[in-house]
């Protein structure tokens, strides 16, 4: 096939370089960029071992892998914990990567349509990896380049507007192969919203000399500050989320602030194109839709990602998913023919368009509802969060799944906003150390370990279900004074249930990052 479509272009000793620097990268998604380098890696050993490469016409085509790559690559201890996950992940991008072999006119269209017939093949695992086989299509003077967090490059006689820029790590490709493809220079670059897996216009080689600008709403500056103001925090949360080296890790504290900055409603032309940027609030406070309206394109960044929305995210700022819900609204207005999303593949056509917008507002909304009506009865956070309504025809969507947040935060971060952080758990108000009361339960039980095993047994005879009451009594097991090893060994067991309970990747990190905590004392 033409390889004009697909531009996977990095070598092996790129991809080793590449893959070094994902380890200490501080990524808001980090561990499916690394689950991402991963599967780069395991690709090309494939490919070599069948040495297939002339059938391979993806551009998978790692040029100076004629030696067998670095075995040292294969020891991630990071990756090996992500276990299955990478397994799914893995078959699920091959799928990608074939479908677009097949469609060589078309791959991010054909890919596009997989996902939104749910097709099983391509829906597993973390799709947010999955979908990432950095494969590029035109749609009129759009380069729509499906990677990570993907980068569409609009060619305009004055040069390239480029729509997200990737992390930087990512960043060299991407701009390598939007020199190829468009051979000109960066005019402008706009940033969807400043997570730093799409701000990395200031590490793209083919660009650093051009005189470009960048456009974002005004609160990337407040955010890009705050990261730094923050960084130990934002260095431990993401070490312990995506389980990165304490040594060498440390959270990203260089930004490429942007240099035209708008409040609500900003519109420009360059060349023959017209751009219309509107705020909206919803993963973040500094989110921009993009709008073309001669094409009826518009660009929605991480309001998109072919997952439940990441509006709840337990360990981050505040998320908005009341605006959220009148963003969507917005892109419903707009009747767009594409949405470019921030991460996954575009969907194409009003009809899709009406029923993907229509459906995540639905989902946002009857959370949001439930959250104040309850708190406008008196009830605890606990409470609301216990009974929030999932409704099961909207989370089947193959967009709308969650995999990444959990949809009963929207709950707790709303909460957070509107109430104050007593949650009415009164225990909570003045919290006293969970070791005191764990001894004064073992007191009553007769020992620390008599009391895990008890959480044991929740677990062992009441199934996923009781998990978490189970968890509750381990933890005082393994805080009281003097826990031997049996209780933390039996609270890891626990915290390991619960990691592969959850569907999520956030409320699986965290409690796998707190099964570690115990599997440490053994
Ligand atoms: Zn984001
Ligand atoms: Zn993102």
């Amino acid at each position: 096939m033409e390889s004009t479509n697909t531009c996977i272009i990095i070598n092996e000793q790129e991809q080793y370089h590449l893959y070094q620097q994902y380890q200490h990268e501080s990524c808001l998604c980090h561990r499916a960029a690394l689950i991402n380098m991963e599967i780069d890696r395991r690709l090309l050993l494939e490919s070599q071992e069948n040495n297939n490469d002339n059938n391979s016409n993806l551009s998978l085509n790692y040029t100076a892998g004629n030696s067998r790559p670095n075995p040292n690559l294969a020891r991630g201890a990071n990756l090996r914990k992500a276990g299955d996950s990478i397994k799914e992940a893995i078959e699920a991008r091959k799928y990608a990567q074939e479908i677009a072999r097949n469609n060589p006119k078309n791959p991010v269209t054909a890919i596009a349509n997989a996902c939104w017939e749910n097709d099983p093949k391509i829906m597993r695992g973390d799709s947010l990896t999955a979908l990432a086989p950095f494969v590029y299509e035109k749609y009129g003077p759009v380069l729509s380049m499906l990677t990570f967090a993907n980068t569409h490059c609009v060619d305009t006689s004055e040069g390239i507007v480029m729509i997200d820029c990737g992390t930087k790590f990512q960043a060299p490709r991407i701009s390598k192969a939007a020199k190829d493809v468009l051979k000109k220079k960066l005019h402008t670059a706009i940033y969807t919203h400043g997570h730093i897996d799409h701000i990395g216009v200031n590490f793209m080689p083919e660009f650093k000399d051009d005189n470009y600008r960048v456009v974002a709403h005004e609160n990337v500056v407040g955010r890009f500050d705050r990261y730094i103001k923050t960084n130990g925090y934002n260095t431990i949360i993401n070490q312990r989320q995506f389980q990165l080296p304490k040594e060498s890790y440390q959270f990203q504290n260089e930004f490429r602030y942007p240099d035209l900055t708008y409040s609500d409603y900003l519109r420009f032309d360059v060349g023959e194109e017209t751009f219309e940027l509107f705020h909206g609030k919803g993963e973040t406070n500094d989110a921009t839709i993009i709008w073309m309206p001669k094409h009826r394109y518009c660009f929605v960044g991480d309001f998109f990602i072919w997952n439940a929305p990441n509006a709840g995210n337990p360990q981050k700022v505040q998320r908005f998913p009341e605006e959220w819900a009148e963003a969507a609204a917005k892109v419903l207005s707009l009747n767009p023919k594409i949405v470019f999303a921030g991460h996954g593949p575009p969907i194409i056509g009003e009809e899709r368009v009406q029923e993907a917008f229509s459906n995540q507002k639905k989902l946002l909304d009857e959370i949001c509802q439930h959250a104040l009506n309850g708190m406008n009865a008196g009830k605890s956070l606990g409470e609301i969060m216990r009974t929030t309504p999932i409704n099961k025809s909207l989370i089947s969507k193959p967009y709308l799944q969650p995999k990444y947040d959990d949809p009963r935060w929207f709950v707790a971060t709303l909460w957070r906003r509107y109430a104050g952080w007593y949650t009415f758990d009164v225990r909570h108000l003045l919290p006293v150390d969970a070791s005191d009361v764990g001894t004064e339960l073992a007191k009553l039980v007769g020992s620390a370990e008599k009391l895990a095993k008890h959480a044991e047994k929740i677990m062992t005879e009441g199934g996923d279900e009781k998990l978490g009451i189970a968890l509750e009594i381990a933890e005082y097991a393994a805080a009281a004074a003097g826990a031997s090893t049996e209780t933390h060994l039996i609270r890891s067991k626990i915290l390991r249930a619960m990691e592969k309970r959850e569907t999520t990747l956030m409320a699986s990190s965290i409690y796998r990052a707190a099964a570690q905590d115990s599997e440490a004392k053994l």
